[in-house]
């Protein structure tokens, strides 16, 4: 891709957002969700050595293991749960799998403690330090549209600021967690004076919301030399913007 389309910093992807941007050659930036301690251990010292700009997005949350992804949590039992060969259950609730996790004697903090799945704020600094940008994903990723607006808003602004004070960021980026499906206008009008860009993956798209940028999601790749195309890899390729567009109401 590095052949073809030439790797920008989300400091230059933010010049560009004065230009609308505008660019004079086919350029893409390239994210990361979830914020994941293998960020650290094995995709920004590839990324480094190939000299390719990046930003983290990350769960308020979750960073410094502080807490478990729902979802991670209800895998976590659905693996136990076969091992004794209970199959067919169903995680909807937060709660539940809490409960449930419970009666299993399975203790998250200690998955947590040994793990370590997560960034900490030490990994974040340093990532920092190394050149790369980061980013807010929520506080604890929720599907946006089963929230209601202000709840949205606070899940939004509250991690972003978090960030911002923790790390001394001079930006305000979020991505946001799942999809931005079904997000309102007012949404996007509410943030806007506290957010510099927002992130979608629902790829070659454009969005009538001008600073929300619609990026494409890459496939899980298992070949280490491939390990930017895993299913927490994102890239925003500005040339190919223009084909479809989200009309938000
Ligand atoms: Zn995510």
């Amino acid at each position: 891709m590095v052949q073809h389309f030439k790797p920008i910093s989300l400091i230059e992807l933010l010049e560009l957002k004065k230009s609308g941007f505008k660019t004079k050659e086919p350029c893409f930036h390239i994210t990361f969700d979830d914020g994941l301690s293998e960020i650290y251990d094995t995709v920004a010292p590839i990324l480094m050595k190939r000299k390719i700009p990046a930003t983290f997005f990350i769960n308020t949350d979750f960073i410094d293991n502080k807490n478990l992804f729902y979802r991670f949590k209800a895998s976590i039992l659905a693996e136990r749960v076969e091992a004794n060969g209970l199959l067919e259950v169903t995680f909807n609730e937060k709660e539940q799998t809490d409960e449930f996790a419970k009666t299993l004697n399975i203790d998250f903090n200690e998955y947590l403690e040994k793990v370590k799945p997560y960034l900490t704020i030490l990994q974040v600094k340093e990532l920092i330090n190394q050149g790369f940008t980061i980013g807010a994903h929520s506080q604890n990723h929720p599907l946006y549209c089963l929230l209601d607006e202000k709840e949205q808003i606070n899940q939004t602004l509250e991690s972003i600021n978090y960030l911002k004070k923790e790390f001394g960021l001079d930006y305000s980026v979020f991505s946001f967690p799942f999809t931005d499906d079904g997000v309102s206008k007012s949404f996007f009008k509410a943030i806007e004076p506290q957010v510099d860009l927002t992130f979608g993956s629902a790829g070659i798209k454009k969005d009538s919301v001008k600073f929300n940028l619609q990026r494409i999601p890459m496939e899980k790749n298992e070949l280490a030399e491939q390990l930017i195309k895993t299913q927490y890899f994102y890239c925003f390729l500005k040339k190919l913007f223009g084909r479809n567009k989200i009309v938000r109401h």
